[in-house]
């Protein structure tokens, strides 16, 4: 019997070894990690530069209190963070994952408007579905029905736009037009709101889990800055799932003309292998909030020097390796060959992603768009039927989180043609099991 327990009970192999792409159970079953863990792993598994550094900083120090020192690794992990982020983000605060993150960021937002007299400004409206975290705060901003809804009493919701989602609605996402119809919802909500209430918007740059590898229409982004400055309310993008190089860029926000005024990581920086996250935020904010007494938030674990050093030698592999380049690339190819296998298999409705965060989504009817019925949880089965043949991928519903079924793929940014074969032919023998179920 086991004492532990997650999400359900259903008991999974134990995990035996990890190196690059692969995973191994203790039954010698090998398994092709086409998801990174959940998107976390983008350097891959084991990776012997991570492991040393980690083992050099190991025997200098595994902790150091924020109060009591600062730390070599945290220091040279912020200057990193600092250059390859937006000019003008060059203040790091660490934390130990993404939800953290994200609860750091709500709290900068509304502390610099306590700090600058706009004490009325706390709402941070976000989008519907979205994932921003599960901690409470986090949750307020999350746009994911079966999440926050058991929780319903304990959370102040925050105001939500819907994602803009132009595959469902039948418009064309190349055409700026679509960007800003999604994003004037945005001016809608904050007219609704009151402009003086409003602190920020937070935004997936990419969306991840929630809304399945939706790339923003042309021109959402910026149009999304713009109406952030017309109202002076702050723009967080949540990088959790985009940063550390999963979009073919180091940060997701990178591909867009609209520098966000704070940026939270953590998934692919620790990239697996220690929990680690880091909110990036504007000098601008941060100077009035620490004049201002301080920024009344922390943790303990934050800037763990065991963390940043791992933190740092995984963005040096990403540098060094050239993943960002191997991501865009590798990325396209996928795309591609996800989009030969829709050709093949009519229950692929559609297939988008940007870099190596791709996903399909499961439809009964390609025109119509209509979702397959909720009892078949495709989602999960899909899963399932590749996890079995060896390939792990990633699924969960879409549209607000209640009913539709996406699967991300996205595998470390180490991948290559090989894998790519490996993860299409997996995928190509789980959809004809899947079709052939769903029949009979
Ligand atoms: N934000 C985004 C975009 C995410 O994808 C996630 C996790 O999936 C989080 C926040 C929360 O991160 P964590 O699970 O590390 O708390």
């Amino acid at each position: 019997m086991s004492h532990l327990f997650y999400q359900g009970r259903g008991r999974k192999p134990v995990l035996d070894q990890a190196r690059g792409v692969y995973m191994w159970d203790k039954d010698g079953k090998r398994y092709l990690d086409g998801s990174s863990g959940a998107m976390v792993c983008n350097i891959g598994h084991s990776n012997p530069n991570v492991l040393a550094a980690m083992q050099r900083q190991m025997e200098k120090s595994t902790f150091g209190y924020r109060l009591h020192f600062e730390t070599e690794a945290s220091e040279k992990l912020a200057s990193k963070l600092a250059a390859l982020a937006p000019g003008g983000l060059d203040k790091v605060f660490f934390v130990s994952g993404g939800s953290e993150a994200v609860e750091s960021a709500l709290k900068l937002a509304r502390q610099y408007m306590n700090a600058t007299g706009q004490g009325s400004r706390w709402k941070v409206i976000s989008r519907q579905p979205s994932y921003h975290g599960s901690t409470l705060g986090a949750l307020a901003v999350t746009g994911y029905t079966p999440l926050s809804a058991p929780f319903e009493p304990m959370l102040r919701q925050m105001p939500k736009i819907p994602a803009p989602r132009a595959y469902l609605d039948g418009r064309d996402p190349r055409d700026p037009a679509s960007g800003h119809h999604y994003a004037n919802m945005l001016a809608s909500a904050i007219e609704a709101e009151g402009p003086e209430t409003v602190a920020a918007f937070i935004v997936e740059p990419v969306g991840g889990a929630s809304t399945g590898a939706l790339v923003p229409p042309a021109g959402y982004m910026e149009r999304i800055r713009e109406i952030c400055d017309r109202y002076g309310i702050l723009m967080i993008a949540d990088e959790v799932m985009t940063g550390a190089g999963r979009t073919g860029r180091f940060l997701g926000s990178d591909h867009w003309n609209a520098r966000p005024d704070i940026i939270v990581m953590s998934k692919g920086l620790g990239a697996g292998y220690v929990p680690l996250g880091a909110m990036i935020a504007d000098a601008r904010l941060v100077e009035p909030v620490l004049d201002a007494g301080g920024f009344a938030h922390g943790y303990t674990y934050a800037g763990n020097p065991l963390a940043c050093a791992a933190g740092l030698a995984v963005v040096e592999e990403i540098e060094g390796q050239a993943l960002c380049a191997n991501a865009d690339r590798m990325g396209e190819r996928l795309l591609a060959r996800l989009r030969g296998l829709m050709q093949k298999h009519e229950v692929i409705g559609d297939v988008r992603g940007m870099g190596l965060l791709t996903a399909f989504e499961l439809m009964s009817d390609r025109d119509s768009k209509a979702p397959l019925p909720k009892g078949l949880n495709a989602y999960q089965r899909l899963v399932d039927i590749a996890y079995d043949k060896g390939l792990i991928v990633y699924s969960r519903r879409t549209r607000d989180g209640i009913e539709g079924d996406h699967i991300l793929v996205c595998p470390p940014l180490i991948v290559t043609d090989d894998h790519l074969d490996e993860i299409i032919e997996g995928l190509d023998a789980a959809l004809s099991q899947f079709a052939d179920e769903i029949a009979g």
